[in-house]
């Protein structure tokens, strides 16, 4: 089959794929958006359409999408070595540099470094890491798993009970022994008249009758993303992390903090745990690793569960885990090009200097008498649509609205992302200012003709 066929683009789309997170309603009315190239922010479809992603691809491209310096390490990689596993005592010195590199850019003093090819494989490993731990430690009944309500941690069928989704009840998920705690979100779960600092004491003490019912014994580590990002971009109520994470260290149990969108500069800061002031015992990297270039997670484990993990290994001999594709060399070249690029080539540094015009531009849309918040930090944000802006009462699901305002904006040549009742805004690093207002205004029209059709 090829271009002789002629059926158009969106047909052939329906007929040969299945379709993931993917409301099929929308792409039955309007047919899947077949897309050629890229170039800095925007996209191009098969109809040489151009759009603004606002969600730089699934919150990983970063640098753009023909961004020469990681398409020539790419290159440069293909052609030197282009594949290896890191099986049997073998490695690429790509994998070494790598490792080295995220270390020493990680807030640990020392540690170790174990890569997937997904942060879903990253966080399943993580998971596997500490089963294997604890049971090597003489405690193999720890083996539950605390998690939040709204955390994306991936779909692997353990990355996916620790996902706090409804929709994965279809897949008779979470398997037993992940426990979903109350997300921190005091816009909407805050109490009448409860204070912030109340909520999240609130929250804090939620955690400490968990332990108390379930066994501090009987739990092998919390994992929590800084910010929840396909939750909807909830930001922490003000303390979170510093009221949970003596709770936890009490009682033993490792913080994990899933950095797999937080991590390399989204939140301002190279790391989420740096913008929200906590140090985790391990990191979970992916997305932003490789800029989106190549598909690669990593688990950036801290000096004591390295040490830990190192003495469990050596007990039996081998740590009987890893993919085929673990640290392939052209994904690490690509990755120690995509850190350097955002660190050093001032892509972080345009997140800061810009965040105060992203946030300004939402807070003017966030006037409209249907958005009920506009929340975020850095570079990620999302705007809530509600029926009723006093009450926060939602819409009413069935009128799809953030669909609609997602679809709307497509026809505006804008990409931005329904979730939920909101919706989500992650835009490139390299966003120039005019870009910026131009994603604004873009939205602004969509979320106008949408409003005037439901309201
Ligand atoms: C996307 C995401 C994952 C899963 O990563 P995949 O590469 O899609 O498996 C895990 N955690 C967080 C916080 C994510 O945003």
């Amino acid at each position: 089959m090829n271009d002789q066929s002629p059926k158009t683009w969106e047909a052939r789309a329906d007929a040969a794929t299945f379709y993931g997170f993917t409301d099929l309603p929308t792409v039955k009315a309007r047919g899947a958006v077949v897309l050629t190239h890229g170039k800095g922010p925007y996209i191009y479809d098969v109809h040489g359409r151009e759009y603004l992603d606002a969600n730089s691809g699934l919150w990983n491209m970063v640098a753009g999408f023909d961004h020469p310096g990681l398409i020539a390490a790419a290159q440069e990689q293909y052609a030197r070595f282009p594949g290896y596993h890191a099986f049997f005592g073998r490695i690429s010195d790509q994998a070494v540099m790598l490792a080295e590199t995220l270390v020493e850019v990680s807030p640990f003093e020392t540690g170790k470094v174990f890569f997937t090819n997904s942060g879903s494989e990253a966080n399943d490993t993580m998971v596997k890491m500490l089963w294997f731990l604890w049971a090597s430690e003489g405690q193999p009944q720890r083996r539950k798993i605390l998690t939040r309500w709204n955390a994306y941690h991936g779909v692997t069928a353990v990355s996916a009970s620790m996902t706090g989704k409804p929709y994965n009840s279809v897949f008779g998920l979470p398997l037993p022994g992940f426990i979903h705690l109350t997300c921190p979100h005091y816009w909407r779960e805050g109490r009448e008249g409860e204070s912030e600092e109340q909520f999240t004491q609130r929250m804090a003490q939620e955690l400490e009758d968990t332990i108390a019912r379930e066994g501090a014994d009987t739990i092998a580590g919390f994992f929590a993303e800084p910010v929840q990002g396909a939750g909807g971009v909830i930001v922490p109520s003000q303390g979170y992390f510093q009221a949970v994470a003596p709770i936890l260290k009490r009682h033993g149990i490792p913080l994990i903090a899933d950095e797999v969108i937080c991590g390399f500069g989204r939140t301002g800061n190279t790391w989420g745990c740096e913008t929200f002031g906590f140090v985790p015992d391990a990191i979970i990297s992916s997305k932003n690793l490789t800029a989106g270039f190549f598909p690669m997670g990593a688990v950036i484990l801290g000096p004591e569960l390295s040490d830990r993990l190192q003495r469990a290994s050596e007990a039996i001999e081998e740590f009987p885990h890893g993919f085929t594709a673990s640290g392939h060399p052209v994904g690490c070249a690509i990755a120690l090009k995509a850190i350097d690029v955002v660190m050093n080539d001032g892509l972080a540094e345009n997140v800061r200097r810009l965040t105060p015009r992203f946030q300004a531009g939402l807070a003017k849309l966030a006037e409209h008498p249907h958005i009920g918040e506009w929340r975020g930090v850095g570079f990620m944000a999302a705007l809530e649509a509600v029926a009723d802006k006093a009450t926060k009462r939602p819409f009413d699901s069935k009128l799809s609205v953030s669909e609609r305002i997602a679809n709307a904006s497509t026809d505006e040549g804008l990409i931005c992302r329904p979730l939920g009742q909101s919706i989500v805004l992650a835009p490139p690093f390299i966003l120039t200012e005019a870009q910026m207002d131009e994603m604004f205004a873009k939205l602004g029209r969509a979320l106008d003709r949408v409003f005037a059709e439901v309201a």
